[in-house]
């Protein structure tokens, strides 16, 4: 089976600062890898890369078996991407995003697709309401719901749950996870909550000044360094960066 993703010797480089320097990971079908670092240490920027959006200095990006540079329309047929700050038109309704992502990525069986995603993350009241006029935790409902339209391969989620009450947050990432197990696609998911991380993740990467300095299961690696959770770690890490 191909991997969901798989990244290698990744570079952007700007006149005065290399914002991701040499980075190489994959996903695998079914995991949650959870991308982790300070304000600054590369994350969007890998992302943007990896949604073909920012075109890497050097490196390549395989997603679900397909080069992102050379066959970029195929590749990201296979991924999907939601982040608390892209937000679904706000003049369209909610069935109406749904529909128009649906035929975008060319889903297969949409309206059946689209039900079984209103159901799925509780959004049958607001089906015909303007996506403008929901609150931010119902758009980010919305924005999951469109990012596994396709059933991608890879789900790249950019601070998934920022937005929503923790009860809400708990069921969404549980429904994640679920997506996760059903083999549906493998997930990279950045946060800055730690809590959140330990509870979904199967594995983490910490990059740092744009280089992976840490990777490993989040339950297990505080233990290995001393600390006691990973919020410990990951405020001695940004304090003063491990050698990889
Ligand atoms: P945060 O957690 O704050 O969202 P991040 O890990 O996502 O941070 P990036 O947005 O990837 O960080 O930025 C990495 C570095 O690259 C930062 O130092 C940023 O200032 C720099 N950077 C990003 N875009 C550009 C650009 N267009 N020109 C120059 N530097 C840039």
């Amino acid at each position: 089976m191909d991997l969901a993703l798989e990244v290698k010797g990744l570079k952007k480089a700007y006149k005065s600062i290399t914002a991701v320097d040499s980075v190489s990971f994959d996903v695998r079908p079914g995991e949650i890898v959870g991308l982790l670092g300070p304000n600054g240490a590369g994350k969007t920027t890998t992302i943007s890369m990896i949604l073909g959006v920012l075109e890497p200095s050097e490196g390549s990006i395989n997603i679900n078996g397909r080069d992102v540079i050379s066959h970029r329309s195929e590749a990201l047929m296979h991924t999907n991407f939601n982040a608390v700050y892209s937000h679904a038109p706000g003049n369209l309704t909610v069935f109406q995003n749904l529909y128009i992502f649906g035929l975008l990525y060319n889903a297969p069986n949409l309206s059946e697709r689209i039900d079984e995603l209103i159901k799925e993350f509780d959004l049958e009241i607001f089906r015909d309401t303007k996506c403008g006029a929901l609150s931010s935790g119902e758009q980010t409902r919305v924005g999951l719901a469109k990012a596994m339209i396709n059933k991608p391969a890879l789900l790249l989620l950019d601070e998934p749950t920022a937005s929503l009450d923790p009860s809400t947050a708990q069921i969404i990432r549980k429904k994640i996870r679920d997506y996760a197990d059903r083999g549906e696609g493998g997930v990279l998911w950045t946060s800055h909550n730690m809590h959140e991380v330990e509870d979904v993740c199967d594995r983490i990467l910490f990059l740092s000044h744009g280089k992976i300095v840490l990777e490993g299961n989040p339950r297990t690696l505080p233990q290995e360094h001393g600390k006691k959770n990973l919020e410990e770690l990951f405020i001695a890490i940004a304090r003063e960066p491990i050698d990889s």
